[in-house]
């Protein structure tokens, strides 16, 4: 056998060996990983779900000798360790829905079953084995992706997500925030660790923010997108405790925004003038929001701008939704958003009722 058989053989043991003790269970995805037969970053794509590496298995650049002999000895080495099996799917968080993730081309069953068995010591108790499948079970953030391309269109509604704008993928097909029902959500910037942990907490659903660079050629962080309830929350919690001034000038920025006072203004008019039972403050926080600059959001549509009773009204609606029904927190159980929309339906139109004075 020539020598560097010999050393791959090394180099697999020596791989599988610091992933199992990093992380407490390896699978043979982790360990291509590992041995830089897959690149990290296309694997993190691919839970992200960017149909560019979905699947994943045509990105392991590993001829397929080599890669043979990779999954033999991995195998042996589990057996002689007396390691034992875990099987975990990997799965990806969608609005309203968590999907498997497919490893293989055609998706054959026991092939798939070769990628998501994972291995862990066999030392392992049943309660910290059930605590290990679940943590590989769980499915990433929710991810957003800040739209780098001129021609991407919303595959549900058809309009045009410009360049800067936000896009969510369902099922590998692109979704503007307003059909993926994300659009009630604020921007919170990456930078402050403390804000952006508690928003997270506080707010039923949320959502990771990237954007491709095209010069490091890999998605990278810009945020998070939380609920603004949420983000007040944090807001009074990082001022409770750490530096009072710099945590309210961060918030006032995000808040803010670009808003076009002017347009708020009158979309807040247009708003009571519609739904004259509406409390004044939220009609303004309304407007704020769907006025809001490269959001995709309806204020910013040609509708919106034209104020629009149709596109008032449906900006009321998605903000019923939000902060007076339990609509998110049914969307991130994994309810499906038609099935949501029904069991929010009732308490949706009592609100527009009364707020129509009807
Ligand atoms: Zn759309």
């Amino acid at each position: 056998m020539s020598k560097s058989w010999t050393q791959l053989r090394e180099r697999i043991v020596l791989s599988a060996e610091r992933a199992l003790k990093r992380d407490g269970s390896i699978g043979r995805l982790e360990l291509l990983r590992e041995l830089g037969f897959l690149y990290w970053r296309h694997f993190d794509d691919w839970r992200k779900g960017v149909p560019q590496y979905t699947p994943i298995e045509p990105h392991i650049n590993c001829g397929a000798e080599k890669l043979a002999e990779v999954y033999r000895v991995f195998a042996q080495w589990a057996e002689m360790k007396g390691l034992k099996t875990v099987e975990a799917e990997y799965s990806r968080r969608g609005v309203g829905s968590v999907t498997a993730l497919q490893v293989t081309v055609d998706g054959n069953d026991e092939r798939e079953r070769f990628f998501r068995t994972h291995y862990a010591s066999a030392e392992l108790s049943p309660k910290k084995t059930e605590r290990l499948q679940q943590k590989l079970t769980k499915a990433p953030d929710l991810v957003v992706f800040i739209t780098v391309a001129d021609d991407a269109k919303c595959s549900e509604c058809g309009d045009e997500i410009e360049r800067g704008e936000y896009l969510f993928l369902e099922q590998q097909q692109p979704l503007c925030v307003g059909c993926a029902d994300l659009d009630h959500l604020v921007f919170l910037p990456a930078g402050d660790t403390a804000m952006t942990r508690r928003a997270k907490k506080h707010s039923p659903l949320s959502a990771v923010v990237v954007k491709f660079n095209r010069s490091r050629k890999r998605y990278e962080r810009q945020g998070l997108l939380v609920s603004n309830e949420a983000l007040a929350q944090a807001e009074d919690e990082c001022i409770a405790d750490a530096d009072q001034r710099a945590a309210r000038r961060k918030v006032a920025a995000v808040l803010r925004g670009e808003l076009d006072q002017r347009l708020v203004e009158q979309m807040t008019a247009a708003i009571l003038s519609e739904f004259p039972h509406c409390p004044p403050a939220e009609a303004r926080q309304i407007a704020a929001h769907a006025a809001e600059r490269g959001s995709g959001r309806v204020g910013r549509s040609a509708a919106g701008r034209e104020l629009d009773p149709k596109a008032i009204t449906l900006a009321v609606i998605a903000h019923i939704r939000h902060v007076h029904t339990n609509y998110d927190s049914l969307l991130m159980r994994g309810v499906d958003r038609q099935d949501a929309r029904e069991q929010i339906r009732g308490t949706l139109d009592k609100v527009l009722d009364r707020w129509r004075g009807s």
